[in-house]
C-alpha cells in the first residue's frame, strides 16, 4: 500500500449515494471539520439535506460524474450497488476511490463473492450458480435442501429471496426471480449471526467488537454488543474480515457478517464494502464510531480507539416503528437517530435507537 498524505480539515469528500449512510457519513466527516458532497439521483435523498453540496444526477451521468470528481478531494460510496461503469467514470476522471473499484465488483455479485472467499479458503454457505429452471433442480444435489434461491445481484434486506422446502418448488423460485441470473445457496443451520466491522487506510487496521445480529424477514433488527460468542470465534472471525480486507487492498469501512454454527464454525453469509447497518451502535457506544473510523481512513488519517465504553444493543426502527419516535425520545440511557425520510413505507429503515449500559 503506497503512503499518501493525509487530507487535511477543510476538504471535500465525495459520496456516491444519498441514503442514511451517506447521511451518517456526512454527519461525521462535518465534525472532522470536512466538507461533504453527496451524488444521488434522489430528489429527496436523506444525505443531500446535511451534505455541504448535492449534486442530483444518475450515476452514469459522464458529465455530471465529471464535475463532481473535479469538486471533491477523495470519493467513496455509500451502498455496494454503485454500477461499475460510475466507479470507472470516477477513475477516468482522475478521482481517488476509496474503497476501490474492486471491492464494489466482488460484493455486488453473490456468486462472485462467494467464489472470491472460497479462493481464500473462507467457507460460505453451499452454492451453485443458477441461470434456468433445470439448473434450479439440479443445484439442490449441490446445496442440500432447505436451500436458498436468491438473485445474484441487487438483492438487499432479503429482497430477491426464496427459500425452497422440497424440489417440488425449485422452478417456481426460479420464476420468482424473473430471469435475473440466480444463486442456489444451502440454508446453513446456524447458532447465531456476528457482523465484523474492519476499518483499513495505508496506515492499518482496526476492528470493533462482533456484534449478534438477530434479522426478521431478512431485514436487520437487533445487534447486541457483546454477543453470546467465544473469544476464539470473535478472533477467528477478526482473522477472516481482516483476510479479506487485505486481499482486496482495501481502504475504508468493510462489514462482513458471518453465520456461527453450534460447532463454532463460521461461514460468511456476505460483505458489505461500506459502513453498516449491524455498526450504527459503534457511534453511540465507542470512542470512534464506524461513520468516523471511515472518514479517517479514506482521508489518511490515524485511526482513534475502536474500544467500546458502553455495551449496546441497537433496534432497527422499520416503518411504522417510527411513528413512536417521541416515545422512543423520552426513554432513558438510549440515543436516538432518525433519518429524515419524508415517507413511512413498511419495510423501510427510518432510524434506530441504541440503549446504552454499563459495560460488562
Ligand atoms: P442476505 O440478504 O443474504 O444477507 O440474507 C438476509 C438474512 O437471511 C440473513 O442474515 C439470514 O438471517 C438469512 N439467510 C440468508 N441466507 C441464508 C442461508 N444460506 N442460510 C441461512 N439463512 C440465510
Amino acid at each position: 500500500m503506497s503512503k499518501s498524505a493525509p487530507l487535511p480539515p477543510g476538504s471535500t469528500i465525495g459520496i456516491l449515494g444519498g441514503g442514511q449512510l451517506g447521511r451518517m457519513l456526512s454527519q461525521a466527516a462535518t465534525s472532522l471539520g470536512f466538507r461533504t458532497h453527496i451524488l444521488c439521483p434522489d430528489e429527496k435523498c436523506p444525505a443531500g439535506e446535511v451534505a455541504t453540496d448535492w449534486t442530483h444526477a444518475d450515476y452514469t451521468d459522464a458529465a455530471a460524474i465529471e464535475q463532481f470528481v473535479a469538486a471533491v478531494d477523495v470519493v467513496t460510496y455509500e451502498f455496494e450497488n454503485v454500477p461499475v461503469a460510475c466507479a470507472d467514470m470516477v477513475l477516468e476522471a482522475g478521482g481517488l476511490l476509496r474503497p476501490g473499484k474492486r471491492a464494489l465488483e466482488v460484493a455486488q455479485d453473490r456468486l462472485t463473492e462467494k467464489r472470491f472467499c472460497k479462493d481464500l479458503g473462507i467457507e460460505t454457505a453451499p452454492f451453485m450458480p443458477v441461470a434456468n429452471a433445470e439448473a434450479a433442480s439440479f443445484a439442490l444435489n449441490v446445496t442440500g435442501i432447505p436451500a436458498i434461491m436468491k438473485t445474484r445481484r441487487l438483492g438487499y434486506d432479503g429482497k430477491g429471496q426464496q427459500v425452497i422446502h422440497e424440489e417440488s418448488e425449485a422452478t417456481t423460485a426460479w420464476q420468482s426471480l424473473q430471469g435475473a441470473p440466480g444463486i442456489m445457496e444451502g440454508f446453513v443451520p446456524f447458532e447465531r449471526e456476528i457482523s465484523i466491522i474492519l476499518a483499513r487506510s495505508t496506515l492499518g487496521h482496526v476492528t470493533y467488537d462482533p456484534p449478534e445480529n438477530v434479522h426478521k424477514d431478512g431485514i436487520l433488527r437487533v445487534s447486541s454488543v457483546p454477543g453470546s460468542i467465544t473469544a476464539e470465534v470473535q478472533d477467528r472471525a477478526k482473522e477472516i474480515a481482516t483476510q479479506i480486507a487485505q486481499e482486496l487492498d482495501y481502504i475504508g469501512v468493510l462489514a462482513v457478517e458471518f453465520f456461527v454454527e453450534k460447532s463454532g464454525l463460521l461461514r460468511v453469509n456476505e460483505m458489505a464494502p461500506r459502513v453498516h447497518n449491524s455498526g450504527h451502535w459503534t457511534a453511540d457506544a465507542c470512542y470512534m464510531g464506524q461513520f468516523e473510523a471511515h472518514i479517517r481512513a479514506i482521508c489518511g488519517w490515524p485511526f482513534g480507539s475502536t474500544a467500546r465504553h458502553s455495551d449496546a444493543r441497537m433496534e432497527n426502527l422499520i416503518g411504522e416503528d417510527a411513528a413512536d419516535w417521541s416515545a422512543h425520545a423520552a426513554q432513558d440511557k438510549a440515543k436516538l437517530t432518525l433519518y429524515g425520510k419524508k415517507e413511512m413505507r413498511p419495510g423501510r429503515k427510518m432510524g434506530h435507537v441504541t440503549y446504552l449500559s454499563a459495560r460488562r
